[in-house]
């Protein structure tokens, strides 16, 4: 049976949204039965992804806003972040692992290889206007309660 569902949400790139995002993806998926340890995995791959925009995006003063999209199709995840700041000049660059714009406020670089190892796969795409990130990640043992 083919099951999908989605959801979006968007809110202002503020740290104290990090813990938000995480928990609102976390419920989202739920209805799909994944493990403790998928779940773990997909809340830290958002919550590095959210970070990011909340510390890189808008360097200014003024904070922009941070849309997360979460949508299931069968087994499958595909979570999407996307902000509208300043952008990634090089994201293969930036995707290296200890590669940080920020080596000066104790970053360590690590935030998009910790996305690619908790996830089954992740997009960056990125210019001026700002910066998407499309992860999607496959649930074992997928179960929804209206029936996949
Ligand atoms: P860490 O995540 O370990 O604290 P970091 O954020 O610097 O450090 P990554 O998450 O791997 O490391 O990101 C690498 C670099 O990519 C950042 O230093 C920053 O320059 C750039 N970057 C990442 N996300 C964004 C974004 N949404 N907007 C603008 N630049 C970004
Ligand atoms: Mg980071």
């Amino acid at each position: 049976m083919k099951y999908s569902n989605f959801m979006e949400v968007t809110f202002k790139a503020l740290s104290v949204n990090e813990g938000f995002a995480r928990v609102c993806v976390a419920s989202f998926c739920v209805q799909l039965n994944p493990s403790v340890d998928e779940i773990t995995d997909i809340k830290t791959a958002v919550s590095e992804a959210v970070t990011n925009c909340v510390v890189h995006a808008y360097p200014g003063q003024v904070k922009g806003d941070i849309t997360l999209r979460c949508e299931l199709e069968n087994d499958l995840i595909s979570i999407t972040i996307r902000d509208k700041g300043v952008g990634i000049k090089d994201v293969e660059k930036a995707r290296e692992p200890f590669y940080t714009s920020k080596p000066s406020e104790e970053r360590s670089g690590m935030g998009f290889t910790v996305m690619e190892s908790f996830m089954d796969d992740v997009e960056v795409t990125s210019n001026s206007f700002g910066t998407t990130v499309k992860m999607t990640k496959k649930i074992v043992n997928a179960m929804s309660e209206v029936g996949c």
